[in-house]
């Protein structure tokens, strides 16, 4: 578990963070969600024990980082946005060296780390760090982050340098370590990076370290949107009538077998619910993110005006 307790940083009396309180259990994928400069960095070296809140405290399973460094060390996966390797060494000798440093013995060192290769799909890769892409390293990286089987796992902007199939395996990898009751911390300033991958809680920090919206997934639809939310959907015959309290209009088209659904908050799961109960075949539901965009950028707006 995670937890921010009246968390702040200054810089030259300018917040970085600014009062941020937050629980985050295990299990859970938490996105904090924000532009660059909002303060998601900050937040992150202060849960990892890099630099020290100017007020406020983190805690790691209930353990304080500021006072207890070496401990929360040993609780925590960190992968920054820039990972460094050393580029004359392979992948399992870069991930040897890390894993001496936590103390683990040979055979330990090299069952986990074949492990690990395998989990992010570099097994079997034999050329020298230097001469990998990008989204290597960066799946590399990920694999250094979970090599003392951390409790709870922090990543700083994971997919800025991911292909397609980069980002489906750290989706995987990143749900298995949830589904395994560690505590997954995912920044980003990709709102449909973290609205995909973080199954259940999202956060959007401002410009200046203001936690501006908090709660699940859902809730966070609802709050940002204020008021609508756009639903595709597409079925294989033709869709029945649609009701639900939520629901503001529904326009049908092509035989009724596209709609563009208009409703206060995602009632997906519903539309889901009420399509197969009339034995009708989804082909696509989708929530059309663009308007979860705008309203995300009207929020990081209103954090502007509360400065
Ligand atoms: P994000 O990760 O969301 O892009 P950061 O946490 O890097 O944001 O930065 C938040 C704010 O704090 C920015 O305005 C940034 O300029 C400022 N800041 C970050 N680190 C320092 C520092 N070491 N000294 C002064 N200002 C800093």
């Amino acid at each position: 578990m995670i937890t921010f307790d009246h968390l702040s940083k200054e810089y030259n009396g300018v917040y970085a963070v600014n009062d941020l309180n937050l629980e985050i259990p295990g299990g859970e994928i938490f996105g904090l969600l924000g532009p660059n400069g909002a303060g998601k960095s900050t937040t992150i070296l202060m849960l990892t024990g890099l630099i020290e809140p100017t007020a406020g405290r983190c805690l790691i399973d209930g353990v304080e980082v500021a006072k207890n460094p070496i401990e929360v060390k040993h609780r925590i996966g960190y992968m920054p946005e820039d990972v460094g390797f050393y580029t004359n060494l392979s992948a399992s000798e870069n991930l040897d060296f890390f894993a001496r440093l936590y103390g683990l013995d040979t055979s330990a060192r090299k069952s986990r780390i074949d492990e690990l290769l395998s989990l992010v799909n570099l097994d079997g890769v034999e050329k020298l760090v230097g001469g990998y892409s990008k989204g290597m390293r960066q799946r590399l990286g990920i694999a250094k982050a979970l090599l003392n089987d951390p409790a709870v796992i922090i990543l700083d902007e994971p997919t800025a340098n991911l292909d397609p199939q980069g980002v489906a395996d750290y989706r995987r990898i990143i749900k298995q370590m949830a589904a395994d009751g560690k505590t997954v911390l995912v920044s980003s300033h990709i709102l449909s990076e973290v609205s995909l991958v973080c199954t259940s809680i999202g956060g959007v920090l401002s410009q200046g370290g203001k936690l501006v919206a908090q709660g699940t997934w859902k809730d966070l639809t609802r709050v940002l949107e204020g008021e609508q939310v756009k639903i595709l959907v597409e079925t294989r015959s033709s869709m029945p009538e649609f009701s639900h309290p939520d629901l503001v209009s529904a326009e049908y088209s092509n035989e009724h077998h596209e709609a563009v659904i208009t409703a206060r908050s995602d009632i997906r799961d519903d539309i889901a619910d009420a399509l197969r109960k009339a034995d009708v075949m989804i082909r696509q539901l989708t929530l059309d993110r663009s308007t979860l965009e705008q309203a995300v950028l009207s929020y990081y707006n209103t954090g502007d005006e509360q400065q």
